[in-house]
């Protein structure tokens, strides 16, 4: 199918893409990288994949490479030529520009001059990671990838102990293994944490604990794909039962099971889905009437 072109104004467009599954795709994005003017794309051979599994057709527009090492003259020139009428789609390599992605100083420069600058939403792998987590999504700190050197990254990560949300980091195959025994020792073994791997696509994996289980479990594995680790607030692993149970029946005399469970593990950072099954053991105790 050839998809339709439309009207664009001029403009900067930032376009959300798939991070695994091809389908993961918004219709407006297909709009819009049917009708830019130009794409800019971190990488070329990817973009031109996308389109062509959605049948969009280039139709002699430019796909012109855009990356962390582009330099300011590029940005340059692709803000020159928005100033003269064109739109232009910027896509990265998966998922949403600017997230561990290129594209803030492209957006930087197109704000500063004054000119159009929009997005089209869509799939990012943080967003996805602590959906299925199983951890408290009211309150999160997206973390990026941790340093590689491990002096650095300890650091990194002991800057984070106190922050009272839940906290995603990105990481690589290679690093997850050392990452994991660094989160360990700094946050302490008992947090609730999940290894996020391959999301939206065939291998998908959300393996949950605390970090201490999933260190134990992943330490003579290979840890194969793209993985995002979400890692439990401080605190939440040294709250008392008995507190998280009154709460819990507090909040039942007014509201349903569901509504309960989610006020109270958001307030305690605790899995929304291990409190949900608390309520419902009060709840069938009667220990609500
Ligand atoms: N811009 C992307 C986004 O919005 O998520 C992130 C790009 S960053 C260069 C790539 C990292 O994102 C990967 O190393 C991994 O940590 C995470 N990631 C991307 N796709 C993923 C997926 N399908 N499953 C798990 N993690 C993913």
């Amino acid at each position: 199918m050839n998809w339709r072109r439309v009207p664009l104004s001029a403009g900067l467009y930032l376009v959300a893409t798939p991070i695994g599954s091809a389908r993961d795709i918004t219709l407006r994005a297909l709009d819009i990288l049917a009708s830019a003017d130009v794409i800019a794309a971190e990488d070329t051979r990817t973009a031109r994949k996308l389109l062509d599994i959605h049948g969009v057709a280039l139709d002699g527009r430019p796909l012109i490479a855009f990356h962390d090492h582009s330099g300011p003259g590029v940005v340059k020139g692709l803000v020159g030529r928005i100033a003269q009428g064109a739109s232009i789609a910027c896509v990265s390599e998966a998922g949403t520009p600017l997230i561990a992605d290129p594209g803030y100083e492209l957006a930087l420069a197109v704000r500063e001059a004054g000119l159009p600058l929009t997005a089209a939403p869509g799939p990012s792998a943080v967003v996805t990671a602590l959906s299925l987590s199983g951890l408290p999504s009211d309150r999160f700190a997206f973390c990026g990838f941790l340093p590689s050197a491990q002096t650095q990254r300890r650091t990194e990560i002991a800057s984070l102990r106190d922050v009272p949300f839940t906290l995603v980091f990105y990481e690589s195959p290679k690093r997850v293994h050392e990452s994991l025994d660094d989160l360990c020792e700094v946050l302490g073994g008992d947090r609730q944490a999940a290894l996020c791997r391959e999301l939206t696509k065939k291998f998908e994996e959300v393996a949950t604990g605390t970090l201490r289980d999933l260190t134990v479990r992943f330490a003579d594995q290979r840890v194969k794909g793209e993985i995002v680790l979400v890692v439990g607030r401080a605190g939440a692993e040294e709250v008392a039962t008995g507190d998280v149970e009154a709460a819990l029946l507090a909040a039942l005399r007014t509201d349903r099971v569901k509504d309960a469970a989610t006020m109270v593990s958001g307030a305690f950072g605790l899995p929304r889905k291990d409190v949900y099954q608390m309520a419902l053991r009060l709840k069938d105790e009667g220990e609500t009437e």
